[in-house]
């Protein structure tokens, strides 16, 4: 018996670790890792999370290409207002 009560029973775990598992197994293939085994996707990521690798938008900005397209949008949404208006 446990030493102590807890809300979760044995499948909820299973089927979380499972998930878990499932995930990261996906994401090892696509980058044809070699999976000695799937249990060790288990605990901890397995993504890198320093600067240099992570997504810069939220740092730096949109890229340029994606600003070009936003102020297009910007211009097209003052034409059609202004088509509007007269
Ligand atoms: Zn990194």
């Amino acid at each position: 018996m446990k030493q102590h009560q807890t809300n979760r029973n044995r499948a909820y775990y299973r089927h979380h670790r499972k998930r878990v598992i499932r995930r990261k197994v996906r994401i090892a293939e696509q980058y044809g890792w070699n999976i000695s085994f799937e249990g060790r996707f288990a605990k901890g990521k397995i993504h890198c999370s320093c600067p240099l690798c992570g997504i810069k938008t939220k740092k730096d900005g949109f890229p340029h290409s994606q600003k070009k397209k936003l102020q297009c949008l910007d211009y097209q949404w003052a034409d059609y207002v202004k088509g509007e208006l007269l």
